[in-house]
């Protein structure tokens, strides 16, 4: 199916078969664009294609069956590399924000050695926003004198957020986020679990894919409602929403980066639901919204003033910040439902 499945990037698809068809491929690029919107899923592409052995190598479709592009899929072939975060350090077992110097050192010892099965060699890394000083000084002799027929592919989310040596030994290359009919068409492809939430997962999701369909598990929606529910409570039980919180948080796996993930995911929601009943409070319920929808927002509209909603969604917005620098979530999850309660506890007059 080679390309078929990457959506929203067919520019770019057809500039890279251009490139390759008249072999202008450069050694290095600089994948940017929002999370979730389908750069890595396009590496993995590329380099399946690159690596084929049954395409024509002035072609950029893999054939998807041969024992190359079987390998790149796995992930286990000895001349497709793909490192990012989470990295654990065995020393200490800890997760580490940065891509550790080590394993670049070894990336780049291992990319110079001649291609195993003679199609050149193509790396990808991740979180190439994590890319520090050192590493990446480490990093700089591969960028600029890259062994034969070898491609490196580096993904971020910004060109800001790169390095200036990084930037300047690397070719561009822009990922936009989706257009909502875009992104619609890709939802209709997934069974969601429940598909009234479809029009809602395009709106929230920004143009990114990965976002729609990692919000449209039923869980995080139902945890959502109890949340709001929560703080629609006359006396707010902060402890035991927070607990629950925690729990729910905690089911989604003992790594903390899925429990950040999830943390964020559920942030999102309580965002939005905020923001609908700041919308309430100021224009009455919008027509459009389920019946469903107002009965939980009207009891935070009803209990609030518009600036005590500001504060709480600068307060949440400050939380997403926090579970970027890798706090632990238990603690950031826990001074979040703390403050919220104060918030809107508060009485007319404080702040
Ligand atoms: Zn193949």
């Amino acid at each position: 199916m080679s390309w078929s499945h990457i959506h929203g990037h067919e520019r770019w698809v057809e500039w890279f078969r251009q490139v390759v068809s008249r072999g202008r491929l450069a050694h290095a690029y600089l994948f940017v664009g929002p999370a979730g919107v389908g750069k890595h899923r396009f590496a993995l592409e590329l380099a399946k294609a690159l690596l084929c052995e049954r395409n024509d190598p002035g072609q950029l479709d893999a054939c998807g069956q041969c024992e190359s592009c079987v390998l790149v899929q796995a992930g286990t072939h000895p001349d497709f590399f793909r490192i990012g975060k989470p990295w654990i350090d065995p020393t200490d077992n800890e997760e580490k924000n940065v891509l550790p110097i080590a394993l670049m050192r070894e990336l780049c010892a291992s990319f110079g050695l001649k291609s195993a099965r003679g199609r050149g060699k193509v790396a990808v890394l991740d979180d190439a926003d994590d890319l520090h000083d050192e590493p990446a000084n480490c990093f700089l002799k591969t960028l600029e004198e890259p062994p034969p027929r070898s491609v490196l592919i580096l993904i971020g989310t910004s060109l800001e957020g790169q390095l200036p040596t990084i930037r300047s030994r690397c070719q561009v290359i822009r990922f936009a986020p989706l257009r909502e009919d875009k992104l619609g068409a890709i939802l209709s492809q997934h069974e969601l679990a429940d598909p009234s939430l479809a029009a809602r997962l395009v709106k929230l999701a920004a143009g990114s894919p990965g976002q729609a369909l990692d919000l449209a598990d039923p869980q995080l929606w139902e945890f959502r409602n109890r949340l709001l529910q929560g703080f629609g409570q006359p006396k707010i039980d902060t402890v035991g929403l927070a607990k629950s919180f925690i729990e729910f948080v905690e089911d989604a796996g003992k790594e903390a980066v899925a429990q950040r993930r999830r943390a964020a995911l559920v942030l999102k929601l309580l965002i939005q639901g905020w923001s609908d009943a700041l919308y309430v409070q100021l224009a009455g319920p919008a027509a459009s919204a389920p019946a469903a929808e107002t009965a939980l927002v009207q009891p935070l509209a009803q209990r609030t003033r518009p600036d005590q909603i500001l504060r709480v969604l600068q307060r949440c917005v400050e939380t997403e910040a926090h579970l970027d620098r890798y706090v632990q979530v238990g603690l950031v999850v826990e001074a979040l439902v703390d403050a919220l309660g104060q918030i809107v506890e508060s009485p007319a007059g404080t702040s």
